[in-house]
């Protein structure tokens, strides 16, 4: 018998997005649904947190990963700068934010591209290891009320959105926080990937296997965004999107985060690598708009 997790106050139906209301559930998972916003077209867990006891927490172990493939990573922040310093430089646009930095390997890149950049991460491992090695580069905080109107140039989130409980509300600080003009930077997983539409389909055709991996989950994955959802998305927030791109995860990153999960699931993980890149359908999308 499928059984739910007591739906918690953050539960709900209508698309934290673009307000449409009653969006169907396109997906019956072991305990939470998936939703499809049929008008802008994204995806997200209801509900979107279960209990805290069922959820993974974070004990360092997520930083840990991130540091023993911190060259894979710095050569995946090499790309996203180039993105971002050939639509908005650094003589134009200096100032730029980076929300969910983890340990601010971005910030330094952008920073010793002539940015005055600057990051924010909620996991405190992050931020200490960051403080001790560049006082004052990393804060521990998201983006909220407390950062002023028109005070950056540029405001990036890679692989962070999907995190949040409202994204809906971070756009609506990233609209605020970006002075007319400034772009915003954002990477997350995809809906138009190989990945997904093969997990999909699995769940879709083989229902009751109990839990199994859709790459969404309450708490940690909550939304799915994809080269669509996010040109809808920004668009009716008036932004112009400028690129939007599929991208791959790193195989070294994907191998090292799911090391616990032994060979098969490594092999899987390398084939599913090489044929999203054959075919363009990249598990992650990256995309850049502009602020009105
Ligand atoms: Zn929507």
């Amino acid at each position: 018998m499928v059984s739910y997790a007591p739906m918690n106050a953050l539960a709900e139906s209508n698309c934290r997005l673009c307000g449409t209301a009653d969006c169907p559930a396109v997906l019956d998972c072991d305990r939470f649904q998936v939703r499809r916003c049929p008008s802008c077209t994204t995806l997200w867990c209801d509900p979107l947190r279960l209990l805290p006891e069922e959820e993974a927490g974070s004990d360092g172990v997520i930083e840990d990963t991130y540091l023993s493939v911190d060259e894979t990573i710095q050569r995946d922040n090499r790309e996203r700068l180039a993105v971002i310093e050939s639509l908005a430089p650094p003589s134009s646009h200096p100032r730029l934010l980076e929300i969910g930095c983890m340990h601010g390997g971005f910030v330094l890149q952008a920073q010793r591209a002539g940015y005055q950049a600057k990051g924010l991460d909620i996991s405190r491992p992050a931020v200490e290891w960051a403080a001790e090695r560049h006082p004052g580069m990393v804060d521990l905080g998201t983006l909220d009320a407390s950062q002023p109107d028109a005070s950056m140039d540029v405001i990036a989130g890679f692989n962070v959105v999907e995190h949040m409980d409202d994204p809906g509300e971070f756009l609506g600080h990233v609209s605020r926080v970006l002075r007319p003009g400034g772009l915003f930077v954002a990477e997350t997983p995809a809906q138009e990937s190989l990945y997904h539409h093969v997990l999909f389909a699995r769940a879709k055709l083989l229902p009751g296997m109990g839990l199994q991996e859709i790459g969404m989950h309450p708490g940690t994955h909550i939304f799915k965004f994809g080269r669509r959802a996010w040109t809808h998305v920004l668009e009716r927030r008036s932004f112009e999107v400028l690129d939007v791109r599929a991208k791959s995860t790193p195989l070294r990153e994907l191998l090292a985060k799911n090391r616990a999960r032994g060979l098969v699931f490594a092999a899987g993980t390398v084939g599913f690598g090489l044929a999203q890149r054959v075919t363009g359908l990249g598990n992650r999308v990256l995309v850049a708009a502009r602020a009105p």
